[in-house]
């Protein structure tokens, strides 16, 4: 936790240094595209440099997103309507061919309090990761459960993708730990989720095993906010 608390203010600093100037940097380059006098490269040296000016805006709004502590909002929610929102989102809006989604939600559970944005990027994070890590022909399974024995809720999601090496399993859940290619991860989806389950008194788990897939637990007591 401290550690997660002097990252997100150094990150707070230094994405919001370099937020302006960024935004300044997309601005010009919209600009000068509107420009004809460009000849065929110029136009994509600059839409080169568009692109990736765009890509950083994505990391440094991870970094905001990751380092923002705004309180958590309880409210009443329905786990298994919040979690297809994000399922369906993900299905519509990043289709992956050849995986399927399997949804096994159970319908008798209880309502949950808690801050349903928040938990929306959890169940995004962490199924965004099992979609990058699942080749076509293997599957998705997002399950809820209540637990009479712990008095909460267990959402569990179960990738048949390329599994976390045991020897980096502890390390997932740390600020900036990524195995994804510079510019496609910043290391900070799982950290934010731990940091969001801990603020609803929950707990987050992995178990994986190298090749054979990743199963993310999350459980969230009833009413998150009361303790
Ligand atoms: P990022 O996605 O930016 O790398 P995350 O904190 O979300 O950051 O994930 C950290 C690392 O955990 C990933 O780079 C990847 O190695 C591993 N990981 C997370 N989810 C999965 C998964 N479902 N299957 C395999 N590896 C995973």
């Amino acid at each position: 936790s401290a550690k997660l608390a002097s990252i997100g203010e150094l990150a707070a600093g230094v994405a919001h240094e370099i937020n302006n100037p960024l935004s300044i940097i997309l601005g010009f380059t919209r600009l000068l595209a509107k420009k004809s006098s460009f000849d065929p490269q110029a136009k994509e040296d600059l839409e080169m440099i568009h692109s990736n000016a765009e890509s950083c805006k994505k990391i440094v709004e991870d970094l905001l997103n990751f380092s923002r502590q705004k309180r958590p909002q309880h409210r009443e929610a329905d786990i298994n309507q919040t979690i297809e929102s994000i399922v369906s989102l993900v299905e519509t809006q990043y289709p992956k061919g050849g995986v399927t989604t399997i949804r096994d939600y159970d319908a008798s559970i209880p309502p949950v309090k808690m801050d349903i944005d928040k938990m929306k990027q959890v169940f995004m994070n962490i199924l965004m990761n099992a979609y990058q890590a699942t080749d076509s022909g293997g599957s998705i399974r997002v399950s809820t459960h209540y637990d009479e024995a712990k008095d909460g809720i267990f959402t569990v999601f179960s990738d048949t993708g390329c599994g976390i090496p045991k020897n980096i399993q502890t390390r997932v859940f740390e600020p900036f730990f990524t195995t994804k290619e510079p510019g496609q991860g910043t290391g900070l989806g799982l950290a934010v989720c731990y940091g969001i389950v801990q603020e609803h008194h929950g707990e987050i788990s992995l178990e994986s095993e190298e090749g054979k897939g990743a199963t993310f637990k999350i459980w969230l007591p009833l009413d998150s906010g009361r303790r």
